[in-house]
């Protein structure tokens, strides 16, 4: 029998631009607005049913521009999440590889080595312009054991919805080892 977890804190990183705002506010409110203002670290609340529990999750929509960004690394409020997301833009090869640090550095951090990563790829409907490999992120995806989807924002709310869903589903079985 699973406990049940109050509190799910899930952390959203990823370069600028790429989204971050755009999936947030999407999973929240299934709209999409186009523009975001992204001065500061927003932390949001919600609550997700899944079975027959109800969980209170709080979502941290982080901002380079944040007042946290200078002691970035040390930052508590980013570091202790129960889970991450975090986003590329499939259509900027530099931010998959921005991704791909978060990624190793929150695996090689003890606090969060072990907690669910949803590696997101945003702005599909950018195909033509895609700039990062499929191979490339389906191996990082696998080596650093993350989640893994590509959505857009723009256009479709239900695969955030699924991919958001996969992550919180496995951050629960993990709270409750
Ligand atoms: P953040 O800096 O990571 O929070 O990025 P934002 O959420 O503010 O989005 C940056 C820009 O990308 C905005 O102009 C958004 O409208 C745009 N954007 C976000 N998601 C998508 C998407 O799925 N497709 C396209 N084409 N643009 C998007
Ligand atoms: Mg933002």
């Amino acid at each position: 029998m699973k406990a049940k977890v109050s509190t799910l804190r899930i952390v959203v990183l990823g370069a600028e631009n790429v989204g971050k705002s755009a999936i947030t506010v999407r999973f929240l409110t299934k709209r999409f607005i186009g523009e975001y203002s992204s001065i500061t670290d927003h932390t949001y609340h919600t609550v997700w049913n899944a079975r027959d529990e109800t969980f209170n999750i709080e979502i941290t929509d982080t901002s380079p521009h944040s007042e946290n960004v200078s002691d970035y690394h040390q930052n508590v409020s980013r570091e202790d999440g129960n889970a991450f997301v975090i986003i590329y833009n499939v259509a900027d090869g530099a931010t998959f590889y921005h991704a791909k640090s978060e990624v190793e550095r929150l695996r090689r951090n003890p606090n969060t080595s072990h907690l669910p990563i949803l590696l997101l790829g945003n702005k599909t409907d950018l195909e033509h312009l895609r700039d990062v490999s499929v191979s490339e992120v389906r191996q990082t995806a696998l080596c650093y054991n993350c989640k893994l989807y590509e959505v857009s924002a723009a256009e479709d709310f239900q695969a955030i919805h699924v991919a958001f869903r996969e992550l919180i589903a496995h951050a629960i079985v993990i709270d409750n080892q």
